[in-house]
């Protein structure tokens, strides 16, 4: 406290994921942390079953059981000042339910934890690089209180400056964002106009999933600051492409081999090793269920489609963008697959959970995957497709059993419970699309 004090810091903001992956805070007074890292911060556990729209959704253990309580402890480890609210520090909480005593079950965090333990009980330590695309708009003219891109430019992809950028706003977050201690590297313009790329560095899976929590919460609350919206939905716009959320990921060994990628293998098929293509087979196998936890929104299936750079079928190629899972041309330490099937709209945690978990499943089960795709993808001739909804997403999750089982069994059933009130939702909802369709003419 007495540090803090004397770096200025008056409030340490404590923030903690919800089910969807958006942050959950208190901004505590400095005087008061004792007491918050004692007693915990009370929050309502429906916290966790609350619909963007506000509206709290019947999930098990929450309406139910009258609204109860959880804990919140702030992880002190975590603590970074924010380069762009003066006097403000900010952590990670712990979230416990106070009944139990043990962590809360709809808890991302502590999902992400438990199945990183099931791993380091089979001597894998997951390694996981995050690369996340977003939309920056600018407000829409006039009283219609829309957003509109903004750029509109076309053929800017991997661009830096002012060419697509006109007001600097790469630059200026990619420091903000440096002093976050993020482990952020680089960034450029993405495909399409207003659309960036900022890239983390790899690192063991937990560190990854929390800088990507953080990384999207601050790309948000920057734009904020300057009147835009940040959008990391999957895809915002019908006329550009949408944005992804690609994961890269390798293995070192358990205790004593730290260090060393297990996912590489000169002497192995394609360089990899039988681990690396175990797991590769596993994401492929549990592709349809992930895509509930990767691709967790009703907009997220607009994403997918051919020509798209995102995938539309479940297959895998080496160094082949078209594919589902790339795997890119670095052996050697650098060994990895690429899963680009999740949008930048999934929770980290959820998503670098389940990915580790179908790949755990995948060098459990030992299967080899089918060859590689060869050439340019998308041919339906010869992969199975995606689900192509988020209700048949929802029913590959629950139809994929040990998936689940590794998610844990009550996590999945209040995921299942939340989005199949998000689908129900949506289908009573009469779109633009609709109207613009039938009702001149009908
Ligand atoms: N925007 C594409 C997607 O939605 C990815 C483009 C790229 O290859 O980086 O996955
Ligand atoms: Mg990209």
């Amino acid at each position: 406290m007495d540090r803090l004090a004397a770096d200025g810091i008056d409030v340490v903001r404590v923030v903690y994921p919800d089910l969807i992956g958006t942050e959950r805070a208190r901004d505590v007074l400095l005087d008061e942390l004792p007491r918050a890292s004692d007693h915990g911060l009370a929050f309502c556990r429906a916290v966790y079953h609350t619909s963007p729209q506000g509206d709290v959704v019947p999930v098990g253990g929450g309406l139910d059981a009258g609204l109860p309580d959880i804990c919140v402890r702030p992880d002190l480890d975590t603590l970074v000042t924010l380069p762009w609210e003066p006097g403000v520090a900010a952590c990670l909480g712990d979230v416990v339910d106070p009944a139990t005593g043990a962590p809360a079950p709809e808890s991302p965090r502590d999902l992400l934890r438990a199945v990183l333990a099931r791993c380091s009980d089979h001597g894998l330590r997951p390694v996981v690089g995050p690369e996340l695309e977003y939309y920056l708009c600018d407000p829409e003219p006039g009283p219609t209180g829309g957003w509109r891109r903004y750029a509109q430019d076309s053929g800017v992809v991997y661009t830096a400056g002012l060419r697509a950028d006109p007001d600097n706003h790469l630059l200026r977050v990619l420091r903000q964002v440096r002093d976050l201690n993020l482990g952020v590297i680089s960034g450029n313009h993405e495909f399409d106009g207003g659309q960036f790329e900022i890239n983390l560095t790899h690192s063991e899976a937990m560190s990854a999933a929390d800088r990507a929590f953080r990384f999207k919460a601050a790309i948000k609350e920057l734009a904020r600051k300057e009147g835009r919206l940040a959008t990391f939905m999957a895809k915002p716009f019908n006329d550009a492409g949408g944005s992804g959320f690609h994961l890269h990921l390798s293995c070192e060994g358990a205790e004593g081999t730290e260090g060393r990628n297990t996912f590489d293998d000169p002497t192995g098929a394609y360089g990899l090793s039988a681990t690396a293509r175990h797991a590769v087979a596993g994401v492929l196998a549990h592709a349809p269920a992930l895509a509930a936890l990767l691709n967790p929104t009703v907009n997220s299936y607009k994403r997918f489609g051919p020509d798209t750079l995102a995938p539309w079928l479940i297959d895998w190629g080496l160094d082949n963008r078209s594919a589902m899972v790339r795997i890119p041309p670095e052996r050697g330490s650098g060994t990895r697959l690429e899963l680009r099937l999740g949008d930048a709209g999934a929770n980290p945690y959820l998503a670098v959970a389940a990915t580790v978990a179908a790949a755990l499943l995948g060098i459990l089960a030992g299967d080899e995957p089918p060859a590689p795709l060869e050439g340019y993808g998308y041919d339906a001739t010869k992969s199975a497709r995606l689900p192509t909804t988020l209700s048949a997403a929802l029913d590959a999750l629950e139809a994929d059993t040990a998936l689940a089982e590794v998610l844990g069994k009550d996590f999945t059933t209040s995921f299942l419970s939340y989005k199949r009130n998000e689908v129900e939702r949506f289908q009573r909802h009469v779109t633009d699309w609709e109207f613009t369709e039938y009702a001149y003419h009908l």
